[in-house]
């Protein structure tokens, strides 16, 4: 977060990036405490500021915690947002479609962890989301492979996204029995990959209503050879 002017730069939930924002009020408070030999003390303190955001009006609050005895050289202590600020939101499509409600649910706890930062449950979460993938669609083959190969064989997805399937599964694996802690990159990739196997799923079914209620041309009418 920079100042800047009569603005500060802060990232905003609702526009998903960072935006200008008015600072609406600001309230501090420092108490002092004395050290044990009685010659020196400690100011520690508390920087409340609430932000709205010009390009849609969204209000944080940021908190600010800081002591005198901070090393300035480790650069500004970094605010808490209140609410946190969100590491990747839901895609606006899950809204616009009749999205199955158990990834619906399943997913809407993998986006909360991602924005707690529980980087390592995400994952687990996404691995649960490709279980249920294989379930619903091929049914229970008793283990990830299996089903992979299953949704390979029934036309579901190709060589290449069985491959991207299979390192989302193992990072999942990884975090759940390895203590691998992925890097935002490599969770961003996951996620990425999940999303467009669901998104997938759910284009193929909306295109079969849009099929039925199109109208069809007719049906050419051979003519009779004389
Ligand atoms: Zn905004």
């Amino acid at each position: 977060m920079a100042t800047k002017a009569d603005f500060i730069w802060s990232h905003c939930n609702r526009c998903g990036h960072e935006t200008k924002h008015n600072l609406i009020h600001k309230a501090a408070s420092t108490r002092t405490f004395e050290e044990d030999d009685g010659h020196h003390s400690v100011d520690v303190g508390t920087v409340w500021e609430m932000l709205q955001c010009r390009g849609c009006d969204d209000v944080t609050m940021t908190r600010v915690q800081w002591t005198s005895e901070d090393d300035r050289q480790d650069g500004p202590v970094p605010p808490s947002y209140f609410p946190p600020r969100f590491a990747r939101r839901m895609p606006e499509w899950f809204g616009w479609y009749k999205t199955p409600r158990e990834y619906y649910d399943l997913l809407g706890e993998v986006y909360a962890a991602l924005n707690a930062d529980s980087r390592r449950l995400a994952m687990m979460g996404a691995r649960a989301v490709i279980d249920v993938v294989i379930q619903k669609t091929v049914g229970d083959k008793g283990d990830f492979k299996k089903g992979l190969d299953a949704l390979a064989a029934a036309n579901h997805m190709s060589e290449r996204d069985v491959d991207a399937l299979a390192t989302a599964i193992d990072v999942g694996h990884a975090s759940a029995h390895r203590a691998h802690k992925p890097t935002l990159d490599d969770v961003n990739v996951v996620i990425d990959i999940i999303e467009r196997l669901i998104h997938s799923e759910i284009l193929a079914t909306e295109a079969k209503v849009v099929k039925a209620r199109t109208p069809q041309r007719p049906a050419k009418v051979s003519k009779e050879k004389p």
